[in-house]
């Protein structure tokens, strides 16, 4: 039991660490070091958000204590002999699935993403478990991991479900858990990164970036995604104002307008 505890502890300090190292970087680096450069993608060009990244930082320990003790419990699932997860590519199928499992992982989640989010923006529900997340109206790398307890435990139990499920190669596994992270920064820091030109390119234009996770923090009812914009497209919950402001936030020349184009 003690053996367990010091693993969530380690992991803990490995998940909260690496959090606080990340969010600090990417906020450090495109929000002050290249500030006047990259001014017109920046969404909240002069919002201070100094109390509000306390509070987000706060929450973001407590959800990565949560992330720490299911990401032990995939290890003990593992350990077990439950899993799908492998390490040797001694097979056509391992090989197969060393492609095919992050696609699946990726599909499955996206779905089980969307939906859960969808229900928790239902009456009743939003103000016990998402609320905190929607109380940062203005976005920062911090707000990445700023959710309630409850959210995160919903958000977690996806990854022990996966690796019953999904045949994954274990460095796959643990590369989608870095994507996660990846992509929480990258959708709550306030700027766009994504080029003007990824509107155009198939699979690409389908990717969530700042600006659409942006639009749902502004407007809740509208793109609802986590990675990719399919179920939004499908159901009709993209917002009709997402591909007019990545327009303007990937041309240089609306720089000017500044935060006015809101
Ligand atoms: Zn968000
Ligand atoms: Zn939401």
């Amino acid at each position: 039991m003690w053996h367990w505890i010091y693993w969530v502890a380690v992991l803990f300090a490995v998940i909260f660490l690496r959090y606080i190292a990340f969010s600090g970087l990417y906020h450090h680096l495109l929000r002050k070091r290249l500030r006047e450069r990259l001014r017109h993608r920046i969404f909240h060009y002069d919002v201070g958000v100094g109390a509000q990244v306390g509070t987000e930082i706060r929450r973001s320990a407590i959800v990565s204590l949560i992330f720490a003790a299911f990401g032990i419990a995939v290890l003990f699932l593992w350990q077990a002999g439950y899993t799908q997860l492998y390490m040797s590519l001694d097979s056509t199928s391992n090989y197969i699935w060393l492609a095919a499992g992050p696609v699946l992982f990726l599909f499955l989640q996206e779905t089980y993403y969307y939906w859960i989010h969808r229900w928790m923006h239902r009456p009743g529900v939003y103000d016990k478990v998402h609320r905190w997340h929607h109380e940062s109206i203005e976005t920062t790398a911090w707000t990445a991991f700023s959710f309630h307890p409850i959210e995160a435990v919903l958000q977690a139990v996806f990854l022990p479900l996966s690796v019953l499920l999904i045949p994954m190669h274990v460095f796959a596994f643990l590369t989608l858990l870095a994507v996660m992270t990846l992509s929480a920064t990258i959708n709550h820091a306030g700027i766009e990164i994504f080029p003007a030109s990824w509107a155009r390119i198939p699979v690409l234009r389908g990717l969530i970036g700042a600006t659409h996770h942006d639009v749902h923090h502004k407007q809740a009812r509208y793109n609802f995604g986590l990675y990719f914009t399919f179920w939004d497209k499908w159901m009709g919950t993209e917002s009709p104002k997402f591909s007019e402001r990545f327009r303007s936030f990937t041309q240089r020349q609306a720089s000017a307008e500044g935060v006015e184009r809101r």
